[in-house]
């Protein structure tokens, strides 16, 4: 009997790699998706990424690979509960940040601003865009060639407008069927791990305190409880102590309120689970009210915060200056992404450049974005 449950994604019933491949001899499909995913050279990148804070602020805040690390091994413990396909939630989970732009939303939402006229910018669509065709691995084909599946879950959200330019992946935004339960696992892993570790590393930075947090009931709840037990205890370990047993509340209730779900609807397979009106993975409405106020204090106390403001504004005008100068003069760009972009140019217009530009700012590190732009703007800084 298998291990999986009816309802997870079983490789034999998979939608299959867009290039036929004859099958790996010693891993599953979705490992070999892993494996690839690992081995790419935007996984590399994520390490110097900014999840929050800029890379070079710090050495101990989380970076995106770290975050990404943090998310698959989230996912992986309820996969493994629910009798999912564990290795087709991690490869999701390692490739859902791969489009991210250096500096953190802020990157993405100038980056998305300079593309306005061009088709936009989305970071969920940029990580369909790096494996399915940006990753230059491969003798037969552009991309990564992963399994449907893995695609599928990478591409968390998008529009009506997207889906209808995508093919298979955008199918079910236009059929408003649900993706499997492994990709719907990946958005509350995501979530789990970013709101503890942006608490842990706001805490760090000094930009949000224990006393703040105290509104907060899920930690405040948590803070009580470790006193009582270690009257004693201060400073880091205080802080991981609360976030270990916030962690282990959310990741428990999405096991089990996922579980009571799954059974309540009685689905016995992927297509079922597809045709649901709504997710299957989920939190309880308590425990959903308890992470949203977590996320809600976060955003007012952390994201606006003025340091991380002036971060982020800071960051915005470097891409945005990027952009112009290289979609103004697409000789600045190195020889790969010039050729590139004049081959686009010459079949799309504009809008060919503009996208060649958008994915070698997109594929940049912090630093790397930070050091191109001293490059260009900088008369000192050597060229
Ligand atoms: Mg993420």
């Amino acid at each position: 009997m298998s291990r999986l449950a009816p309802y997870a994604a079983h490789e034999e019933q998979s939608r299959g790699r867009r290039h036929a491949e004859p099958k790996p001899a010693y891993r599953s499909e979705y490992q070999r998706d892993r494996d690839r995913i690992v081995h790419s050279t935007a996984f590399r990148r994520l390490v110097y990424k900014t999840q929050v804070f800029v890379n070079h602020e710090g050495d101990l805040y989380r970076t995106r690979l770290t975050h990404t690390l943090e998310v698959a091994q989230i996912a992986r413990t309820v996969a493994r509960q629910l009798r999912l396909n564990e290795a087709l939630s991690e490869s999701v989970c390692l490739a859902h940040d791969l489009g991210h732009t250096p500096f953190g939303h802020a990157g993405q939402d100038a980056l998305n601003e300079c593309m306005a006229d061009f088709g936009g910018f989305e970071h969920n669509l940029q990580s369909l865009r790096v494996v399915d065709e940006l990753e230059e691995h491969y003798a037969d084909f552009d991309g990564l060639n992963l399994s449907f599946e893995c695609r599928e879950g990478i591409l968390k959200h998008c529009s009506h407008k997207n889906a209808l330019l995508l093919g298979d992946v955008g199918e079910r935004f236009i059929n408003r069927e649900q993706p499997g339960l492994e990709a719907q696992l990946s958005n509350f892993a995501d979530e789990i791990a970013y709101n503890n570790h942006d608490v842990d590393d706001g805490i760090r930075a000094g930009l949000i305190t224990l006393e703040e947090l105290s509104s907060v009931r899920l930690f405040a709840g948590y803070h009580a409880e470790v006193r009582a037990l270690h009257p004693q205890i201060a400073g880091r370990r205080l802080v991981y102590e609360i976030l270990r047993r916030i962690i282990n509340h959310l990741v428990t209730d999405l096991v089990e309120s996922s579980a009571a779900r799954l059974r309540e609807a009685g689905v016995a397979s992927i297509q079922e689970v597809r045709a649901q009106r709504g997710f299957l993975i989920g939190f309880s409405e308590g425990t959903a009210d308890l992470n949203q106020e977590l996320k809600s204090f976060l955003r007012e106390r952390l994201y606006k915060h003025h340091k991380v403001q002036r971060m982020t504004s800071k960051a915005r005008r470097v891409v945005r200056e990027l952009f112009d100068a290289f979609f103004t003069n697409p000789g600045l760009m190195p020889d790969e992404h010039r050729v590139t972009g004049s081959r686009r140019e010459a079949a799309q217009g504009p809008s060919g450049l503009a996208r060649a530009v958008s994915d070698y700012i997109a594929g940049m590190t912090d630093r790397y974005a930070i050091l191109e732009h001293r490059r260009l703007f900088d008369p000192v800084e050597r060229t």
